[in-house]
């Protein structure tokens, strides 16, 4: 059994260590311990040839995103902005068609439809109380329907679903079928609107972190140095009386006073707690599944898709590889695509076998780009469904009735043990942002108890 400490944190991902340093400066003895042998969770930077490396993991910041731009600031990183110039590409049904700023000019009588559509789900999202969305007036209602079932009533034209289907893809990675509504009008509000999600300029995928995302956390893990122990999977949380004990897979044993488990809900739902949680917690965590993502950042000589006046970013209804935007690094070489499968195109996709999955996604940004894409230097993928202590992304959502039913057991503190991760957020939720919200207000209360015990 390792030394007693004030406080345990479960997991090394932005919200563990945002938490764990908070913490320390509180003046608390503080240790993480983290299943995988890196740090960062869903923040990973990898190389893609040589020299070169690329986000594999969540990587855009954007405006209203403040404690990441604080922290970003704060810990002496910096960003730069996300390539944006020339013509991106939007692809519906068999109708393609390019075009700049953030509005298609595609379909009039479908954009008016989704136009429509957005100006009502603005009004909903508004009134979801973001601290406790299952008060909301209706709530029942609304949580008692799918997203799909919320827009089918407002949009009126096959391209006004096919565009609001696609955007719930690459915003939620699940489709519209699958989430309750009342988490979508959340998860929207709590990021400030739709617009605020989806656009690049102005939006969450405004800029990006020099040297990757990652360095948050690994710049992080450098203060709390040994107090972060890799490789240690908690499997049992012991918290009948006292202290509380915890067991890993390696087979060590550690006790603190509080301990903040700052993991995805799904994976929380795999640990086993003596005694049980209480039931509303455990209902909760069974109906909160993660989204699924197969990211794929390709690599080219440079970005000759610039040079043919587009963007690099381009949206398709049908296509697997239905989000693609240009990720080459601030230097402007090499030139790098990055593509989501995203819900229903990682499902297909995940059963075909890398080499088939690499051709599929290879012919869609020849479809989209030309026949330049057929022939990249560096190909590399990451199936975070795959992953085991992640299992999806780009987070959890909550399935129909999950929030209404047992939303407070969500952050709700049981006896010694606190809830963190991005799931957790009022904020940016699903987000590095809604990450270090987390972090923080779990710091908060545990430093509070540990003061009140004393
Ligand atoms: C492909 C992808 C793209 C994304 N794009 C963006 C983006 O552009 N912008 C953005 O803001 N966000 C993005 N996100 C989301 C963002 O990455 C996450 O919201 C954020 O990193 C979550 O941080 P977290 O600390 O809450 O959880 P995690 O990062 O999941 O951290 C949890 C940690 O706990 C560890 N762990 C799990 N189980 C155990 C256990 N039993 N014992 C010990 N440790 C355990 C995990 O290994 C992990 O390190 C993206 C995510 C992905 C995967």
């Amino acid at each position: 059994m390792s030394k007693p400490v004030d406080v345990v944190i479960v997991g090394a991902g932005v919200a563990g260590l945002v938490a764990a340093r908070e913490i320390l400066r509180r003046g608390r003895e503080v240790v993480v311990l983290e299943a995988r042998d890196r740090v960062g969770g869903r923040l990973l930077t990898e190389e893609l040839c040589d020299g070169v490396t690329i986000e594999m993991g969540g990587q855009w910041v954007g405006p209203g995103q403040h404690r990441v731009l604080a922290l970003i600031e704060e810990l002496g990183l910096s960003t730069f902005p996300t390539h944006t110039s020339g013509r991106h590409i939007l692809e519906l049904g068999n109708s393609r068609s390019t075009y700049t700023g953030r509005i298609p000019l595609f379909n009039p009588v479908a954009m008016a439809d989704v136009g429509s559509a957005q100006w009502a789900l603005r009004r909903a999202a508004r009134k979801i109380p973001l601290d406790a969305p299952w008060t909301a007036r209706g709530g029942d209602r609304l949580d008692g329907q799918t997203f799909a079932t919320w827009l089918d009533r407002r949009l009126n034209t096959n391209g006004g679903q096919a565009i609001m289907r696609m955007a719930t893809e690459a915003i939620f990675a699940a489709g519209p079928q699958d989430i309750s509504a009342l988490w979508a009008l959340f998860y929207i509000h709590a990021a400030g609107g739709l617009d605020a999600l989806i656009n690049v300029a102005g939006g969450a995928q405004q800029d990006r972190i020099v040297g990757g995302s990652q360095r948050i956390a690994l710049t992080i893990a450098e203060e709390l140095a040994d107090r972060i122990v890799l490789e240690k999977p908690i499997t049992d949380i012991d918290w009948t009386s006292g202290d509380v004990v915890l067991y890993t897979a390696a087979g060590t044993t550690h006790r603190a006073r509080r301990v903040i488990v700052a993991i995805p809900p799904p994976l929380a739902a795999r640990i086993r707690f003596k005694p049980a949680l209480p039931t509303d917690r455990d209902q909760l965590v069974q109906r909160m599944p993660m989204g699924r993502v197969i990211k794929i950042n390709v690599g080219y000589p440079e970005p000759f898709w610039r040079a043919d006046g587009l963007s690099g970013q381009a949206n398709s209804g049908s296509r697997p590889l239905g989000t693609v935007f240009d990720n080459t690094p601030p230097t402007g070489s090499p030139g790098v695509l990055v593509g989501f499968l995203e819900a229903r195109h990682a499902d297909f996709a995940s059963k075909l076998s890398p080499q088939e999955r690499r051709s599929t996604v290879l012919d869609d940004l020849v479809a989209y780009f030309g026949e330049s894409a057929a022939n990249p230097i560096a190909y590399l993928e990451r199936d975070w469904a795959a992953e085991e202590y992640t299992r999806g992304c780009y987070g959890a959502f909550a399935a129909p009735m999950a929030l209404t039913r047992f939303g407070p057991a969500l952050r709700t503190p049981i006896g010694p043990l606190h809830w963190a991760g991005t799931e957790t957020a009022t904020a940016w939720a699903g987000y590095i942002d809604g990450a270090i919200q987390s972090g923080q207000r779990s710091a908060d209360e545990v430093t509070r108890a540990l003061s009140r015990a004393q």
